[in-house]
């Protein structure tokens, strides 16, 4: 592991103590509030096949959290990249139409869900901080601790013959 590798392994370590990824229990509560089915186009899935993901409605480059209020159940295609640089909302339209039944119907739900868990589909900016902060501290250390490492054990130049 190469020490960035081994910064990014410890960002990821601290987010998850802050915003753990959704147990199981919680997953089968996505699966059974969506009816089985994709929350933007419908399509109905299977939990044995993986078909189905979990997917952010608020991505995580945009502060989504991984709390119920921001996980939906979307079939691959819908998980996949066309939907990362549009709002759910916005994707949604693309899906089904602007101001058509199915549209309201589908962010009706969408919106139920959010409330009914809570409300809170970002990450707060003092968590964020907070992180930020925690991970700049371990970082220092880190970094000393390489360059110590990396000059007592400089290789030295070329092979003794
Ligand atoms: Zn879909």
């Amino acid at each position: 592991m190469t020490p960035s590798q081994a910064r990014n392994a410890i960002k990821k370590c601290l987010k998850a103590l802050v915003d753990p990824k959704p147990t199981k229990d919680e997953k089968d509560c996505i699966w059974a509030y969506f009816g089985n089915g994709c929350a933007y186009c419908g399509s109905s899935l299977t939990k044995k096949s993986r078909e189905g993901h979990i997917d952010h409605l608020y991505s995580e480059m945009k502060r989504g959290s991984n709390r119920l209020s921001n996980l939906v159940l979307a079939c691959e295609t819908c998980n996949g990249d066309e939907k990362r640089e549009s709002s759910w909302e916005n994707f949604l339209v693309e899906k089904c139409g602007a101001g058509t039944d199915i549209f309201e119907e589908r962010a009706d739900k969408i919106r139920r869900w959010i409330l009914q868990n809570g409300n809170q589909p970002l990450i707060s900016e003092t968590q964020e901080e907070m992180l930020a902060s925690e991970f700049a501290c371990i970082n220092q250390v880190l970094t000393e601790k390489i360059e110590r490492l990396r000059e007592m054990y400089k290789p030295s130049s070329g092979c003794n013959r």
